[in-house]
């Protein structure tokens, strides 16, 4: 029996199922996983991830990512600097999104699912590297697989406190099928504040590489299914998925958490308005379909199609980037869609209104930080006395302008 690709993935404006937040995501061919070595696709055994891979089971089916935005939520408007800046229908780049405004931290919490059996187990080293590609993909760390992209100035790290305030390890282990099998809604039981934290899933992810629910501009953030879902064979640096293993599928849908499109969306859409139609990206060319595998060269819509993006379906070694304009964007999605989620972790982060207190203007030392940053070679810096960071009100005043809405 011939079963078609039940997957329209994300077209331009479609008319996509809405996901309600406690669905699993589509009706879709089978997918189960007993062991490494016990793969269940479409009916059919396989004996290993690398007979699936050569198989092209993803490609046919179109499951490398099942990500569907809802475009239910915030469309566009007029009005710069605020939501409508990086809504669903549209992205207008401005300067406060430019990567230069400093250090976006975000904590993580990864929620490792296994079987009975002990298959998906992930180990807190492994863990680890896949936070560290990570920061190397978004950072665009030299000599590091990510050192072509662009520095977006997002750093993610571990939790190292849990909702409660307690020192944790950002892992938590869970031994249950139904949840490895990606069902049974175990984000009610798992999730973690997500206004506050990426909560990334490892299990067997629907039979997809990964996938969002939804973009944040759909509204899902703060409900308990805002999360990121990828396959445990492919997460973290050298997963025994190749040639999907070196951690990129996490990168892809990160991506989608802080508001990226497929490159391929709308296929070959109008390149004289690339900012609100296709992906909404202009710096991305547009390409008819996904690629799929490495090719060297390839050519889609008259151009050559972006298959080094991240936000394509390349194999993970292909995969080298996000654009300028795909920074942007995902800097203005977490200012307007994400607004708690920025942290003062490891790096400091680059702001936090959460630590404000009107009218007086309460600030914490790492909020001083980013202040002196701020207004470093301007007139207000004047007035602070340091090491305590004294402010007179219309400093104060200054700061809360700057920052009440996110980041500088
Ligand atoms: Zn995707």
């Amino acid at each position: 029996m011939t079963i078609k690709p039940v997957l329209a993935i994300a077209v331009a404006a479609c008319a996509c199922p809405v996901l309600a937040g406690d669905e699993s995501p589509l009706a879709r061919p089978s997918f189960q996983v007993i062991d490494d070595n016990t793969i269940y696709a479409n009916d059919t055994l396989y004996n290993s991830w690398q007979a699936l891979a050569e198989s092209g089971y993803f490609d046919t089916n179109q499951t490398h990512c099942i990500t569907q935005p809802s475009m239910q939520g915030v469309q566009q408007g007029p009005a710069r600097g605020s939501s409508n800046d990086c809504s669903f229908n549209n992205t207008s780049i401005e300067g406060q999104y430019n990567p230069s405004n400093g250090l976006i931290s975000i904590p993580v919490v990864v929620h490792v699912i296994q079987n009975t059996g002990g298959t998906g187990f992930i180990s807190e080293s492994r863990v680890q590297s896949q936070i560290d590609v990570l920061n190397e993909d978004f950072q665009a760390i030299a000599g590091t697989n990510g050192s072509n992209g662009t520095d977006s100035q997002f750093e993610f790290f571990l939790a190292t406190e849990d909702p409660s305030g307690n020192p944790t390890s950002g892992i938590t282990y869970s031994t249950n099928n139904t949840w490895f099998n990606d069902s049974g809604s175990y984000w009610n039981t798992l999730a973690w504040n997500t206004n506050r934290y990426l909560n990334i899933y490892t299990n067997s992810a629907s039979g997809a590489l990964g996938y969002v629910p939804d973009l944040p501009q759909g509204g899902i953030v703060g409900s308990n299914s805002d999360r990121v879902v990828v396959l445990y064979s492919t997460f973290g640096r050298n997963a025994p998925f190749v040639p999907f293993h070196l951690g990129r599928t996490t990168t892809h849908e990160v991506g989608h958490y802080l508001g990226l499109y497929h490159t391929f969306t709308g296929g070959c859409a109008s390149a004289s308005g690339c900012s609100n139609n296709g992906d909404r990206i202009c710096d991305t060319n547009p390409e008819s379909s996904p690629t799929f595998g490495c090719p060297g060269s390839r050519s889609s819509c008259g151009l050559q199609a972006p298959k080094d993006n991240y936000m394509d379906y390349s194999d993970d070694i292909c995969m080298q980037k996000f654009t300028p304009n795909q920074a942007n964007r995902m800097r203005c999605t977490l200012e307007h869609y994400r607004p708690n989620l920025a942290s003062e972790g490891p790096g400091g982060g680059a702001c936090s209104p959460a630590d404000l207190v009107a009218p007086f203007g309460s600030l914490d030392f790492a909020d001083v930080s980013a202040f002196l940053i701020a207004f470093n070679g301007g007139a207000p810096q004047a007035d602070l006395a340091l090491p305590a960071g004294v402010f007179d009100f219309s400093d104060i005043g200054a700061f809360l302008t700057l920052f009440g809405a996110g980041c500088p």
